[in-house]
């Protein structure tokens, strides 16, 4: 089995604040990986330690064999807070700018642009777009380069019920053309139909890491698992 990310001990500190702590996680390649955990949990300071945005204070990080250089992050797409969007230009511009950075052709950007439904927004500016449809650009913009990861920090914040499903089955494409795929989400249902690994991060530490079972019995775990830990700290 071979895993494309690796994490050991990987801790972050802020201040006096352990967000992070000794994170070892494992994500093999070409599966989807759900990332959950309560609010405030630390599901964003590890997404944001492995797409560099952050420097750990301790720990190591494997990326697809070898230890993470920041070069990787070429082949990590990331999608973390509000997409990076310059709001006075169109969907395809907003493409177009990274495509020349990474030497991509247009029909890339069209290609992508149907993928994430956004190939009708014509000459509409992102800055006039709904919550949805930005994060939908956002989205776009971090596949654009055919990342082997694909990094997606709670993506359905903001899309409408019609946008979860497809969302869902866009998630599931991607991994049929071998993308690996990690999602963080605070919303246990959200993550059940597309997973295969499962992490539960609480209070800053991995509390625990599997294959997926059946949603009751997720359910029940994850209720358990948080207040185990919760617990453990108190
Ligand atoms: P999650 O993504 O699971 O909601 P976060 O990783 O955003 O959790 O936050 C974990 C904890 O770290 C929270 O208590 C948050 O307040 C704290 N935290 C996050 N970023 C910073 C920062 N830059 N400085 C200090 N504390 C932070």
């Amino acid at each position: 089995m071979k895993y494309l990310l690796e994490t050991r001990n990987l801790t972050k500190k802020y201040k006096r604040f352990l967000a992070n702590e000794d994170i070892s996680l494992k994500v093999r390649e070409n599966t989807v990986y759900g990332l959950l955990g309560p609010n405030g949990a630390g599901k964003s300071t590890f997404l944001k330690m492995v797409t560099g945005m952050i420097q750990p204070t301790k720990g190591e990080i494997w990326f697809d064999g070898s230890s993470w250089e920041r070069e990787d992050l070429l082949e990590i797409g990331s999608l973390i807070e509000s997409p990076p969007l310059y709001y006075n230009l169109t969907a395809y511009e907003n493409m177009k700018l990274r495509a020349l950075l990474y030497g991509l052709e247009d029909s890339r950007i069209e290609e992508v642009l149907k993928l994430v439904g956004l190939e009708n927004t014509g000459r509409k500016k992102a800055g006039k777009f709904s919550t949805g449809m930005k994060q939908r650009l956002g989205l776009g913009i971090a596949l654009l380069n055919r990342p082997k990861l694909l990094v997606l920090d709670e993506p359905t914040n903001g899309i409408d019920p019609i946008g979860i499903g497809e969302f869902r089955e866009l998630i599931h494409r991607l991994k049929g053309e071998g993308m690996t795929i990690i999602v963080s989400t605070h919303i246990l249902s959200e993550i059940m139909q597309i997973a295969d690994d499962i992490g539960i991060i609480v209070r800053g530490k991995l509390a625990y890491q599997q294959e997926i079972t059946k949603e009751e019995e997720l359910e029940k775990l994850f209720i358990e698992v948080i207040k185990k830990a919760g617990e453990r700290n108190d």
